[in-house]
């Protein structure tokens, strides 16, 4: 496949644009339709969706990658097409059953095809499903129908000069509570992320660290993005909860820290208060993969990891790895890519 657009790919940061086919499937009477590619990129939908009254709606994000042969690539669609269902259940929402949301995400892929970046520019395409909640309501009950939509951006790499360490705040405000949605990913969390995000942003920190919503010792996520570290006696370790968003790059660290790198792994409290156990943190998520952590400030201290300019060596190589899967330099563990064909 050939890329036709004109855009300049090293110049792509994080923002919309208009492409050319997205999917969109509609709930009536109790079912999904079969779902179709259109070229309209607006969404009309009665004043009275509980989505706009009732925030009942959920998102994914996933990316498609340019291998260096040319083929197309999408890195774990079924992980995320499960998370969805998990995210649906928790909102009351009809699921999107994981085939249709695969296929959902390879017609998109594939229509938009001109649009995947080229290899060798850091730059992929960005797929952002959701499901919201619509139709004539206005009380406060679950909607009668529903919309799921697929559409794709061309993103660019999340560090333009590579990788560097960014400082984080932790912040007073939780983001989810203890049996709340913060396993689910919904737009409410992140409505609720954005002052917070700002307060941490106005004191010159890249944005806040989030602590365990009912005893605030333990770190829980780091914006909107998982958190990891690497101890002194080399485990990769990261925090265990039930109101983190089970982050898919999260889980796929812990298999490169063990199955590539033969690191040990755990899952567990991490403590804000013994941050002296870890020699290098990071934030793990999609858009960034990695974002290395240079320091932490809890009450007025600062806690500096491997380094405020540098990236640690494990870090690095966690980051090569896994992005060298997503782009088939590296072989990648049986299913974790599906090929746009
Ligand atoms: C999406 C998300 C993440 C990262 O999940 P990935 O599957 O790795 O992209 C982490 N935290 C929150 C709150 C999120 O919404």
């Amino acid at each position: 496949m050939k890329n036709t657009v004109n855009i300049e790919w090293d110049k792509l940061g994080f923002s919309y644009i208009k492409t050319d086919y997205r999917y969109v499937s509609y709930w009536k009477e109790d079912s999904w339709d079969n779902g179709k590619l259109t070229s309209d990129n607006t969404l009309t939908i009665s004043e009275g969706s509980p989505c706009l009254h009732y925030g009942q709606q959920c998102f994914e994000g996933l990316k498609a990658y340019r291998t260096r042969e040319g083929k197309i690539l999408i890195f774990r669609p079924d992980q995320n097409a499960k998370r969805m269902i998990k995210s649906c259940q928790r909102l009351f929402m009809p699921e999107v059953p994981e085939a249709k949301f695969i296929d959902a995400c390879i017609q998109v892929v594939k229509a938009n095809a001109d649009w995947v970046p080229p290899y060798g520019t850091g730059a992929t395409l960005y797929l952002r499903p959701l499901v919201i909640g619509v139709g004539d309501n206005i009380g406060v009950s679950p909607a009668k129908e529903y919309i799921f939509t697929v559409f794709c951006i061309p993103v660019g790499p999340y560090f333009k000069g590579g990788m560097t360490p960014l400082n984080f705040s932790v912040s007073d405000y939780d983001r989810a509570a203890p049996k709340g949605t913060g396993a689910a990913k919904v737009g409410g969390n992140y409505a609720a992320s954005l002052y917070p995000h700002e307060l941490a942003r106005k004191e010159g920190y890249a944005d806040c660290i989030y602590l365990d919503p009912a005893t605030h010792t333990k770190i829980e996520e780091v914006g909107a993005a998982n958190f990891f570290g690497i101890t002194k006696d080399n485990k990769f370790v990261t925090p265990i909860s039930d109101s983190i968003l089970p982050s898919i790059t999260k889980y796929s660290l812990l298999y490169v820290a063990k199955e590539y790198l033969g690191m040990e792994t755990e899952e567990r409290d991490i403590y804000i208060d013994k941050l002296d156990e870890l020699v290098e943190a990071g934030a793990c998520g999609t858009a960034a993969v990695i974002s290395p952590i240079g320091s932490i400030t809890y009450k007025g201290k600062k806690h500096v990891f491997h380094s405020l300019t540098e990236v640690g060596p494990i870090t690095r190589k966690l980051y090569d790895t896994l992005v060298g899967i997503q782009f088939g330099d590296v072989k990648a563990p049986e299913g974790w890519m599906v090929e746009v064909k």
